[in-house]
This record gives structure tokens, C-alpha cells and sequence, in this order.
């Protein structure tokens, strides 16, 4: 997901440039905007954490890009070219080293097992828009 900062910063592209050169390729994709009830439902896995309600707030916030993407070992090196959540601490050349604002805007998220990848392609999109 390109989150509502990168959206804002008119980031799209330059990510999505990022993501291609990598070798990941596009299975789904779609603008839209989370509700607050469904940013709540897309990190309920947090819902436990201090900084859950500023989480959920910040990403129903402003629209975001949705997308499944396809590659070997995709989970691993995505979040290898995403970079660490800080980007104070994302090394140099990654997404989040390049796009985001702090560690809770932090441009973009990863999903971080196939498990989680599934669950969180059927979240946003139908077997019909996977191409
Ligand atoms: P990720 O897997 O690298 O995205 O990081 P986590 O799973 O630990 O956290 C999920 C998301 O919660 C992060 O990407 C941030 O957007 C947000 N987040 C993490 N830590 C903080 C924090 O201390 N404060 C706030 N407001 N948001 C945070």
C-alpha cells in the first residue's frame, strides 16, 4: 500500500518507478480511501498497540494506492526495498529511506508473511481485478 503521506507528496510514481525497477509486478492495483472502520479492520492485528487510534486516524486520513504484487520471495525483498519502519533508520536507496515523513508516516506498508499477503489481497480486491 502507497500510504496517505506518499499520496499527498506526490510520491505515486516515484514508487511505483522503485517497485518496477525491482522486479515486482503488478497483480492488482487501485486508488481508493479507507474509512476509519476499515483502517481499523486492515491493522486490527494492532489494535492492541499505544498508537493504534493515531494509526488508524493517519491512514483514513487521505487516499491510498492498494496493490498486489508478484515476484519470487516477494515478502522478504519488499520489505527489504520498503526499508525499516523509522526511516531515520531505513537505509539509504530504500522507499521509505526516500519518501517518508516519520515512523508513523512512513509511505508505504509491506505485508510481512504470504499468509498476511493473502488475507490483505482480500481485503481490497475480488478475484475479478487480479490480473
Ligand atoms: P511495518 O511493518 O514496518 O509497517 O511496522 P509495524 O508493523 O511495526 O507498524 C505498523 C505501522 O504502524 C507502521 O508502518 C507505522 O505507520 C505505524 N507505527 C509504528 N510505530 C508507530 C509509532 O510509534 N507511532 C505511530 N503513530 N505510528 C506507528
Amino acid at each position: 500500500m502507497i500510504k496517505p503521506d506518499a499520496v499527498q507528496s506526490n510520491s505515486i510514481g516515484g514508487i511505483l518507478e522503485m517497485m518496477n525497477t525491482a522486479g515486482f509486478r503488478v497483480i492488482a492495483m487501485k486508488y481508493t480511501k479507507l474509512t476509519a472502520e476499515l483502517a481499523g479492520e486492515f491493522y486490527a492485528v494492532h489494535s492492541a498497540r499505544p498508537f493504534y487510534g493515531e494509526l488508524v486516524e493517519y491512514m483514513s486520513s487521505g487516499p491510498i494506492v492498494a496493490a498486489i504484487l508478484e515476484k519470487e520471495n516477494a515478502v522478504a525483498d519488499f520489505r527489504a526495498l520498503i526499508g525499516a519502519t523509522d526511516p531515520a533508520e531505513a537505509a539509504e536507496g530504500t522507499i521509505r529511506s526516500r519518501f517518508a515523513e516519520s515512523k508513523a508516516k512512513n509511505a508505504v506498508h509491506g505485508s510481512d508473511s504470504d499468509e498476511n499477503a493473502a488475507v490483505e489481497g482480500e481485503f481490497f480486491f475480488s478475484k475479478f481485478e487480479r490480473f
